[in-house]
């Protein structure tokens, strides 16, 4: 069941968007050669604290971390830890908090040093996949709108979108109804609804489409072992447009 949340439910699902979004910017500054993924974290910590909120990861099905730090064939759910990042680096940063009860979930992927414009391509058609599908989050649409608008947006530009892992409508648990695949015919599943929040996501691959989760039970790679890229919002469907509550401050 998807849930709609109320005007009041947005208001705080956009208190705890704008935490997300600033820990987010926080973390891509800090993001730098010679920085560990466990110094992020360790950040991550310190700034989700002052803001009053808590990690929706850490303890998470027993997740380590307070964020997720998923450099270059890490597509998502990296641990952070003693890895240090280097020049040339696709570094995704995700972030979840917990504000008063709702959740705040978003990513991005930070380009440390990158000079290789195949490298720089895959993380600008996330992003520009990411656009689109928040485009079609709108009341009136179907669902796999979004999936189909990222699908399109990643294929067309001769990369592949991750299959085995999706976005997810988000409030007061990190994942609530619906699933939201990045991939799909366009004017199936359930119609967007004015209040309902999803977490959009699309994890794009240079290589093939196909992950693996490794031996630490988390770490999602790609099995070509080419580089991932992934960047996240989460959004409310309104009339028109979509809002979204993670959006970087001007
Ligand atoms: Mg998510």
């Amino acid at each position: 069941m998807i849930i709609i949340k109320t005007a009041e439910e947005l208001d705080r699902m956009r208190a705890s968007g704008r935490i997300a979004a600033r820990v987010r910017d926080e973390l891509a500054r800090r993001t730098a050669p010679g920085v560990t993924t466990g110094e992020l974290d360790d950040y991550a910590r310190e700034l989700i604290e002052k803001a009053g909120a808590r990690s929706a990861f850490l303890g998470y099905r027993g997740f380590p971390g307070n964020i997720c730090a998923s450099l270059n064939n890490v597509v998502v759910h990296g641990i952070p830890g003693s890895q240090r990042i280097q020049i040339g680096d696709v570094v995704s940063l995700d972030v979840g908090v917990v504000f008063e009860g709702f959740v705040g979930d978003t990513a991005t992927t930070v380009m440390v040093g990158v000079t290789d414009p195949n490298l720089i391509r895959l993380v600008r058609v996330a992003e520009h996949a990411l656009e689109n599908g928040i485009r079609q989050a709108v009341a009136g649409n179907r669902l796999s709108d979004v999936s189909h608008a990222i699908e399109q947006t990643v294929v067309e530009a001769g990369f592949s979108v991750v299959r085995d892992f999706v976005g997810h409508g988000v409030g007061r648990s990190m994942h609530e109804d619906p699933q939201i695949p990045n991939y799909g015919l366009p004017g199936r599943g359930p119609k967007l609804k004015p209040g309902m929040t999803l977490a959009i996501e699309p994890m794009v691959n240079m290589g093939v489409a196909e992950v693996e989760v490794l031996s630490d039970g988390w770490t999602v790679t790609t099995r070509d072992r080419r580089p991932s890229a992934h960047v996240e919002h989460t959004v409310a469907v309104m009339d028109g447009h979509a809002e979204i509550l993670t959006k970087a401050e001007d």
